[in-house]
This record gives C-alpha cells, sequence and structure tokens, in this order.
C-alpha cells in the first residue's frame, strides 16, 4: 500500500483517487460533501471509456454519500445534436448513473457566463483579439519559445466592452476576433498563454437556438458550470491536467466558489479505437452498421450484443483507477461478460453447424418432451419442455470419422450422451457424391432415458442437440474484433481504416430449440456447449437473428492447439 504526501493510512486501501477524495472529507474541505459530475459532450454516442467515467464518477459520489450530476457539455453548435442527447441519458441510466433531477447543460449557463466573461474583461483580465486564427496560432510560440503578445493586446477596457458586446450582438463574422484571457504569453504551460474564452459561431444550437452567435471555449465554461453547480471534485482524464492552471486561475481571478480538478488515465483497450472522431468516421462512412452495430466498443453497441450493465462495471471496478496511462485486454472485458452471464443467462440448446443424424431403432412417428432447466444447479429459475424424435442436428463438429486420441465426442462405434435425453452410437456414415457427410446413422439405448444408465455404464462425451422437426432455423451473427491490430490507429503511415478486420462479422443460419421463438429481443441466453448469445432487435418470431455476446471457452480447441505443437 502507499499513501500520498498529506493522505493518512486510513485511506491506504483505496485508490489515488478515492483517496484524496475521502481524505478531503477527513479534513473537512468542502463542508466534507462529495458531489462529483458526469460532463459528456452531446457530439457523439458514449464508449467504453466513457463508462469508466461514468462509474468513476458516480461510484465515488455514492460511496461517500454524495451526489453526481449528468452535465451535458454543449458549447459547440456545429458538433452537437439532441440525438447524442438522448442517446448519452439512455446510456447513462442503463449503466445505472441516478441523477435525479441534476441534468445541467453548459447551455443553460450562458448569460452567466457572458456576464463572467464581462467581469474579467472590466479587470482587464481579458481582450478582443483581432488577429486572424492562424496569427493566434502562430503567436503562441513553442514549449521552448515564449510567445508573443497580439497588438490587440492592450486595447482599453472601453474598447474590448465595446467590441465584446458588438461580437455577441452579431455585428462580426465567424473568426474575425475572439475573446482571449490576458494571462502570460511567456508563460511555461503553453494553456495560459492568452487563452481564447470566446469566439464568433453564426450557428444554430440545438438548444438556444439562434439566440447566441458567440461561444464560449471548453476551458472557460467547464470551471465555470463546476463552480455554478457547487461540484466538489472535478475528475477529468490526464490530457486536462496542463488545463487545471487555467482552470484555477479563471475561479480564482473571477474570485468565485473553487472546485478542485483531479486527473485520471484514461481508458484504452486493444483492437478497438475510442477517439469520438474515428467512431463517428466508422459510422458515417457505413464501415460499420450505425452507432448500436455490435462491433462497436459504444455502450449501445454493447448492449446490442447483449453485454450486460453489471459485466461492464465489473470490468471498470477490475481495471481500476490509475495516473499512468494504459491499455486494457479486450479479453478481461470478455471475462466479466462470460461472468456474469454464466450466472444469469438461461442455458438452452442450439446448434451453429448442424448435420443430421437418424436414429434408425426410434419410432418414426413419436416425439417425447424433456423438461430442462435452465441451470443444472437451479440458480437460473425455470424449465421448458424440448421435443425429441428420430432425426436430430448436432454440431457437426462433435463428429469426427476418424477421431484424433482423447476425442470423446461421436465417431463410428462410439457412445455418447445426448444432453438430458439417451445414450446414442454411430453405426455408419452417409456421404455425398464428393464424400462430404451428409447424415450419421445411430442407435439409441431406451434403457438411458434423460441421460443415465441404469447398469452404471459411463460415456465420456456429452454433446448438444436439436430436433430436425421442431427446430428453428435462426440467423446468428458472430463477431470477431472490429480491428486486426491491438492497437488500431497507432501507425503512422497507416489510416486506422485500413486495420479493420474484413472477418469481424460473419452471419450463418443455426437450427435452434423451439422455445427460443418467444424469447424477446434483448434476451440473453447460453447456447449450451457453445457460447452466449442475444436475441437482436431485428428478430421477428418467425425468423430470429441472435447476436453472439461473446463465446465459451472451447477446451477441445485448446487441447488440440496443445498436442499439435
Ligand atoms: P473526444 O474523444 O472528442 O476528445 P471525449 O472522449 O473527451 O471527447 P467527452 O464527451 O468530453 O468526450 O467525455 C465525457 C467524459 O468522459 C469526460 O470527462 C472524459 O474525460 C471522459 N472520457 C472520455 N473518454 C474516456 C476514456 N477513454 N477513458 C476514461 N474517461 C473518458
Ligand atoms: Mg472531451
Amino acid at each position: 500500500m502507499n499513501t500520498e504526501p498529506g493522505i493518512s493510512s486510513e485511506t491506504a486501501s483505496l485508490d489515488f483517487l478515492r483517496q484524496r477524495i475521502r481524505q478531503d472529507g477527513l479534513d473537512g474541505r468542502f463542508d466534507g460533501r462529495v458531489h462529483t459530475r458526469f460532463p459528456p459532450e452531446p457530439n457523439g454516442y458514449l464508449h467504453i471509456g466513457h463508462a469508466k467515467s461514468i462509474c468513476l464518477n458516480f461510484g465515488v459520489a455514492a460511496e461517500n454519500n454524495g451526489l453526481c450530476n449528468l452535465r451535458f457539455d454543449d458549447t459547440n453548435p456545429v458538433k452537437e445534436d439532441t440525438e447524442y442527447v438522448d442517446s448519452i441519458r439512455e446510456d447513462v441510466r442503463w449503466l445505472g448513473g441516478e441523477w435525479d433531477d441534476r441534468e445541467f447543460y453548459a447551455s443553460n449557463y450562458f448569460d452567466r457566463l457572458y456576464a463572467f466573461a464581462e467581469q474579467l474583461i472590466m479587470e482587464g483580465k481579458a481582450y478582443v483579439d483581432s488577429q486572424s486564427a492562424d496569427e493566434i496560432r502562430e503567436s503562441r510560440g513553442t514549449l521552448k519559445e515564449p510567445g508573443r503578445e497580439s497588438p490587440y493586446r492592450n486595447r482599453s477596457v472601453e474598447e474590448n466592452l465595446d467590441l465584446f458586446r458588438r461580437m455577441k450582438a452579431g455585428e462580426f463574422p465567424d473568426g474575425s476576433c475572439v475573446l482571449r484571457a490576458k494571462i502570460d504569453m511567456a508563460s511555461p504551460n503553453l494553456v495560459m498563454r492568452d487563452p481564447t474564452l470566446y469566439r464568433i459561431r453564426h450557428a444554430a444550437h440545438h438548444r438556444t437556438g439562434n439566440a447566441w452567435c458567440i461561444y464560449p471555449m471548453y476551458d472557460f465554461t467547464h470551471c465555470i458550470s463546476d463552480s455554478i453547480e457547487g461540484i466538489t471534485h472535478s475528475i477529468c482524464t490526464l490530457e486536462f491536467v496542463n488545463n487545471r492552471e487555467l482552470y484555477d486561475w479563471v475561479l480564482d481571478t473571477l474570485g468565485i466558489y473553487h472546485p478542485q480538478q483531479i486527473e485520471f488515465a484514461r481508458l484504452g483497450l486493444t483492437y478497438t479505437v475510442l477517439s469520438k472522431r474515428k467512431l463517428i468516421e466508422l459510422v458515417r462512412k457505413g464501415y460499420v452498421n450505425g452507432w448500436d452495430d455490435p462491433r462497436m466498443p459504444t455502450i449501445c453497441g454493447m448492449r446490442r450484443r447483449g453485454y450486460t450493465p453489471e459485466s461492464i462495471r465489473d470490468f471498470c471496478a477490475r481495471i481500476g483507477v490509475a495516473r499512468a496511462e494504459n491499455l486494457v485486454e479486450y479479453s478481461l472485458l470478455e471475462f466479466c461478460v462470460r461472468e456474469h452471464l454464466n450466472a444469469t443467462a438461461p442455458r438452452v440448446l442450439g446448434v451453429l453447424d448442424p448435420i443430421k443424424i437418424v436414429i434408425e431403432n426410434y419410432p418414426e412417428d413419436q416425439t417425447e418432451y424433456f423438461d430442462m432447466p435452465f441451470s443444472s444447479d437451479g440458480s437460473i429459475p425455470g424449465s421448458r419442455k424440448v421435443p425429441f424424435c428420430r432425426e436430430l442436428y448436432i454440431e457437426r463438429e462433435d463428429f469426427r470419422e476418424d477421431p484424433p486420441k482423447k476425442y470423446h465426442r461421436l465417431f463410428p462405434g462410439s457412445e455418447v450422451r445426448l444432453r438430458f435425453a439417451y445414450y446414442i452410437t454411430c453405426t455408419d456414415v452417409v456421404k455425398d457424391a464428393q464424400g462430404n457427410i451428409t447424415e450419421l446413422r445411430c442407435v439409441y439405448d431406451p434403457e438411458t432415458r434423460g441421460g443415465n444408465s441404469p447398469d452404471g455404464r459411463k460415456v465420456k462425451g456429452t454433446i448438444h442437440w436439436v430436433s430436425a422437426r421442431h427446430a428453428i432455423s435462426a440467423k446468428v451473427r458472430l463477431y470477431d474484433h472490429l480491428f486486426t491490430s491491438p492497437t488500431p490507429g497507432s501507425r503512422e503511415d497507416v489510416p486506422f481504416t485500413e486495420e479493420l478486420n474484413p472477418d469481424s462479422l460473419k452471419t450463418i443460419t443455426a437450427k435452434v430449440e423451439p422455445a427460443l421463438a418467444s424469447f424477446s429481443v434483448g434476451s440473453r441466453v447460453q447456447f449450451e456447449r457453445v457460447g452466449y448469445f442475444c436475441v437482436d432487435p431485428d428478430s421477428t418470431a418467425e425468423a430470429p437473428v441472435f447476436n453472439r455476446t461473446v463465446s465459451l471457452k472451447d477446451s477441445w480447441a485448446k487441447i488440440e492447439k496443445n498436442s499439435a505443437r
């Protein structure tokens, strides 16, 4: 355990961020209150990186009997839209975030932000700069060289006020001038070299319409919004570490309530991208089928894929919070999904790659129904009746004509258990003219009803099946990573879209037990021995569609791989 300077040992088991917040509580800072916020910009859909921030902000508040606001950081009218606002609300709620009536919008503060800007002008701390954007950029300097002061930097308070009011009144075109803070063009921190506070944008805003043609910048808006809402700890990602000095400067200069900004490392995940710009490109250029494509790392994509909020929260808890940038293995997320679905998803029968078997000694017109529980240990309540008859489908890979060593499934002469049904023995293999196996002939032992032999005879293999006459055909979408590279976009010479995995979606037709026709959209199931699946919104009772959420770990594939070495 390590504790930071000034942090008591009482908090030693916590991560650095929770330590600091707990310590502030012990020290009586902010009157012992904890009030956080999750501040998305409504310019895209939320992704798994945002989930980390949501779990952190809502989690820390809940752990400390505090509150967490949902605040839309909507200061860029050109990129934002109510479609995004609605999706963000839905996704935060789905993940378990509760904000009651504390749903705020930076745009609600436009009047107050404007008044604060005038206050800075009147105190000689802000000026209207009439340089072009290029000139401003060029005169900012570098890490090695100080910036150059703008020729407009020493305009009088009266002139600045007049110009700023005329900016607001719409007298100037986009880009003709900006409002800048007057701080220090020689500051070693580039953020502090007279940052822009307001710019002109003659554009309609999704909430304020045409009321404004000047819009405040993030750095000015964010700290004041935090201050207005009485936020105690403003948790943000590491790239804002240099902006903290400006955050503090704005609030101190205005002399208003001052929250504490704390930075943490953003989540990086292998085989995917988490930049909104890139995600938007994937959607707009049609590389995926929309924001909720189950291959997307978006919350709505993961929901459609069958991931549960519990598993995503578990993932966020396991990755923890630190200040060092890190790249998390996608397989950890899949592990969390499997863990939760293993405990909660009803087990049913589905055959992905069917091959027909005929049980020669089973009466042609007979149907039996086996009552099968949704879990073998009763942890998932309920059961259903599964029909059994003379012709069944089993998984093609559960049969081998020439079985390798230790192969315990079906092969000529071998006896296996059909899950919950009977022991069968393969007697013959039927092939077409090309030599492809079209059918297997088997016999069953009527004494083994329910899948147990009264004479104590053991079989090593148990395989799943569905009745050929009763099974329904279902479209099943099998997903793989969206990208072939574990770090897409990291190569300078290759655009990230060239690292897309051409095999990330494969659609097959499976045979599934008839009970699945009545499972509603969003239902999650385990196809025994195959994996976890979820009913897709495209599904109908006549033509069900399943997404493979995550596969089971196939132990046989592993054995084969190891013995091949
Ligand atoms: P962009 O990708 O355009 O820079 P953003 O991902 O920062 O945008 P916001 O809507 O501003 O998007 O993010 C809302 C909150 O989510 C912010 O507090 C941000 O720090 C946090 N967040 C965004 N991405 C991640 C990530 N990968 N890991 C952890 N937190 C994140
Ligand atoms: Mg951001």
